[in-house]
């Protein structure tokens, strides 16, 4: 897996001071999509053990809340399976700080309701271990500068810990 970028002191990306990392590789290509460059699998930097090792030490003070996965699509199979173990890393290390995705693909594709290529064999494990989705394409008819933390009014801002217990959608933020 290549990344894009990592956003260190991010405040824009979900709740609190966070790392953000925007990883390579997007089949959906939305229509106005704020991060082309990201579509090429091949974008950017490899994603190798020093990029752990420089993340989760840009984790430890007190005062970051946790890590933000963009993209690019981090649900591109793919990227799934550098994110699952490197994921599982991050909660060991800091079980009290949370992680947020966003991603094109919405729950239920993920959870494999609906069909796509997102549900893998390890997409629900991968999902598990993120506290908050922001889920869906962005679509440019229904962008509004007003929302916080996505672009378009489909996308969802999803507890996803309570929506895998409950079996339902609970929304983290309306
Ligand atoms: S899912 Fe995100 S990165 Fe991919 S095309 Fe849509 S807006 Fe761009």
């Amino acid at each position: 897996m290549n990344y894009g970028e990592i956003k260190k002191n991010d405040i824009a990306n979900g709740e609190g001071v966070r790392t953000s990392l925007f990883v390579s590789g997007c089949r959906h290509h939305c229509k106005n999509c704020f991060n082309q460059n990201t579509w090429d699998f091949g974008f950017g930097e490899l994603f190798t053990e020093e990029t752990v090792t420089e993340i989760l030490e840009s984790c430890k003070p007190d005062w970051i809340s946790g890590l933000s996965i963009l993209g690019g699509e981090p649900f591109e199979p793919e990227n799934q399976k550098v994110l699952l173990p490197f994921l599982i890393m991050f909660k060991e290390r800091y079980p009290d700080k949370d992680i947020w995705c966003y991603s094109g693909f919405t729950f239920e594709e993920i959870t494999g309701k609906e069909t796509s290529r997102a549900h893998t064999d390890i997409s629900e494990e991968l999902l598990s271990l993120i506290d908050v989705l922001v889920d869906g394409r962005f679509v440019e008819e229904l962008k509004n500068i007003s929302l916080v933390f996505r672009g378009s009014s489909n996308q969802r801002i999803i507890d996803v810990k309570k929506s895998l217990e409950n079996k339902a959608i609970s929304l983290y933020l309306e």
